[in-house]
């Protein structure tokens, strides 16, 4: 390992050499302060940036360990870390030259807390640090030291000598508890400058060895970030985790905060409406309290589980509110206005998506004799209706979680999957109709399930029969309105025929066919690539998350590519179900860290949830299953 100024003499020895040059800096390099680490170099100016990490010691960084002492905790100070980090960039950084020159910045960042593999918090618990004593069971006879080496950081192998012949379990006694501060993991990327395609030395030497030095100081080192705001972004994630993890106990599905701010900026800026927004207010007879570990008391609308309608004028507020109780599966940031807007975490969005590809989903809970004779229980299709695309998006949920909670929003439903009324029932006979219409199939999905439905419907008033609350929204503010449905419905009777039958039906697995997911293009590299958060090239094929409302964040497209790569790998086997699959790799992701997902350290993948993984899957054009 060399240190920063042979990295610098470095440089400046490659000044005006070709590009290509640069691959040389490759390397580890000793900051004194920090460690920098360069794991890959662009091939030219316009090539997607270098990356790098920087690795900032405990005693220098001095991360308080109360910061990171949970996992709500550690994943919030990790996104704060590399949100301070992304500022103090945007503030140092400047272009220096040709395309990407002079680029240093971190993955992009919107109102979610996520898990992220751009920052991580060392040593990571529970590491062994030396000091602390190893107890071997049956007691070591063999007299001589047992020696650590290398020191072990949780993971590494302990070696005893002579060995240990025991076969015993050894323990680490007591349990590490973690030193009393926190390094810092940093990986960021950075557009190395030239002008023209020759280097420009002087400017990289700039960058590395003094903008790098002066931002992580900025951001990474404690004593120079605002303590308390560190501390707000830490303690509001932790509260908005212990809600959501109330909910189900409570009987509720969401949960939305009292002076919470739904509305966004612009339809193109999730940040809040700050003029005119009128702040969230529960009906007296839906609020719930709790007392959160760190803010204390709260108040707000408790939507209970069920089949619950949002009603209301146009324009009064109603796709606001779902789209907060949709993105109330992730934490936000404070100042977000929807912090405490908390879902569960099996909630998903459903919607029509005609044009997309449906690979073999059962389907025949809503769908039924088809023209030509088309097989509902195998549903293939190249480009699916609205109805027919919205009921392949509840059975993959259904699929793959076992009790997802279902948001359906009137502005993007299908209305002939949605309700089917008195009149219609009249004129074009049961038998005609190949959609069993979701009104007939909400209950059932409740009492066979436990699924939950919350809906969005300003347009009908058939589904009063068949919810158990009504809030109406008016003027933005939310009333209970349950009784009054109630006896509307009784007093107005509709009097159209349930067409549901006796249950929902089954739910089928379905069995990925190995072959069918070919992320190499049928050559030895796997292709993967990323644009915006809606579009994803796996091999040979572009797959079209638009509809995918709960993607959120192009870093967890880039994750959930990777993981696609890494469930074919490992899991597709052509006997394991989707579902299987999806739960494997979710495990691996759990116990592991998404690091497992890609050879080199990544410092832009997201969080994600299988239900999305999953949805990536299910919109692969050349995706062929076969029924479980
Ligand atoms: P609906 O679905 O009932 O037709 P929307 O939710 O689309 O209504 O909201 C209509 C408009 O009102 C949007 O521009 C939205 O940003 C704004 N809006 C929603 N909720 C609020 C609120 N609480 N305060 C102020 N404006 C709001
Ligand atoms: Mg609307």
């Amino acid at each position: 390992m060399t240190n920063k100024e042979s990295l610098r003499r470095h440089l400046l020895q490659l000044d005006n050499r070709g590009y290509k040059a640069y691959k040389d800096i490759q390397g580890n390099y000793d900051f004194s302060e920090f460690r920098l680490i360069i794991d890959y170099v662009q091939g030219d100016p316009f090539a997607s940036p270098s990356k790098f990490r920087v690795r900032v010691p405990p005693n220098i960084a001095q991360i308080p360990r109360e910061l990171f002492n949970s996992r709500s905790r550690e994943i919030a100070l990790r996104d704060y870390l590399t949100r301070q980090f992304d500022k103090a960039a945007h503030s140092i950084s400047s272009k220096r030259g040709t395309g990407k020159s002079g680029l240093i910045a971190v993955t992009r960042l919107g109102q979610e807390v996520l898990e992220r593999t751009s920052a991580f918090i060392t040593p990571p618990t529970p590491p062994y640090q030396g000091g602390e004593k190893i107890s071997i069971s049956p007691p070591y006879q063999g007299g001589e030291k047992i020696s650590i080496s290398p020191p072990y950081q949780g993971g590494e192998k302990i070696s005893i000598f002579p060995p240990y012949q025991g076969g015993e379990k050894i323990s680490i006694s007591p349990p590490y508890q973690g030193g009393e501060l926190g390094g810092v993991e940093l990986r960021f990327i950075v557009g190395l400058p030239a002008g023209g395609r020759s280097i420009l030395g002087r400017q990289a030497a700039e960058m590395l060895c003094e903008d790098i030095p002066q931002i992580v100081s900025q951001s990474l080192e404690y004593a120079n970030l605002n303590a308390a705001e560190c501390r707000r972004h830490v303690e509001t994630v932790e509260d908005a985790d212990w809600l959501r993890q109330q909910l189900a106990e409570n009987g509720l599905v969401a949960f939305v905060a009292d002076g919470s701010i739904l509305p966004r900026r612009t339809g193109v800026d999730n940040s809040p409406l700050l003029n005119n927004a009128v702040a969230f207010q529960s009906p007296p007879s839906l609020k719930v309290e709790f007392n959160c570990p760190n803010r204390g008391r709260i108040s707000g609308m408790g939507i209970p589980a069920g089949i619950t309608l949002i009603v209301g004028g146009g324009y009064h507020g109603k796709s606001t509110l779902l789209r907060a109780i949709e993105l109330g599966v992730y934490n936000r940031i404070p100042g977000d206005g929807r912090e405490f807007v908390v879902t569960n975490p099996a909630a998903v969005k459903i919607r029509a998506e005609d044009g997309r590809s449906v690979a073999g989903v059962d389907i025949s809970p809503f769908i039924n004799h088809l023209p030509q004779g088309r097989d509902t229980a195998q549903f293939y299709t190249e480009n699916a209706s609205g109805s027919t695309s919205q009921a392949a998006n509840i059975i993959e949920a259904l699929e793959v979680e076992r009790m997802p909670v279902l948001l359906v929003d009137e502005d993007t439903a299908a209305t002939n999957f949605m309700i089917r009324d008195r009149r219609m029932q009249e004129l074009i006979a049961k038998d005609k109709e190949p959609i069993t219409p979701f009104i007939d199939k909400v209950r059932q999905l409740y009492a066979d399930y436990g699924v939950s439905t919350i809906l969005v419907m300003g347009g009908s008033g058939d589904y009063f029969d068949v919810a158990d609350t009504v809030i109406a929204l008016d003027n933005f503010q939310a009333y209970n309105v349950t009784k009054k449905a109630k006896e509307i419905a009784k007093n107005y009777s509709i009097s159209r025929a349930a067409e549901g039958g006796e249950n929902f039906g089954k739910i089928t697995q379905r069995v990925p066919v190995p072959a069918s997911l070919d992320p190499s293009r049928g050559r030895r590299n796997v292709r993967v690539k990323v644009r915006d958060v809606d579009e994803l090239a796996f091999g040979t094929e572009e797959i079209d998350l638009g509809a995918v409302e709960q993607i959120v964040d192009s870093g967890q497209l880039r994750a959930i590519a990777a993981a696609m790569v890494y469930a074919k790998q490992q899991y597709m086997d052509g006997k394991r179900t989707l579902s299987e699959i999806i739960d494997l790799v979710m495990a691996d992701i759990d116990a592991r860290g998404m690091d497992i997902l890609s050879p080199f350290p990544e410092g832009d993948f997201a969080m994600f949830r299988g239900l999305e993984l999953a949805a990536a899957i299910n919109r692969l054009r050349s995706l062929s299953v076969v029924a479980k």
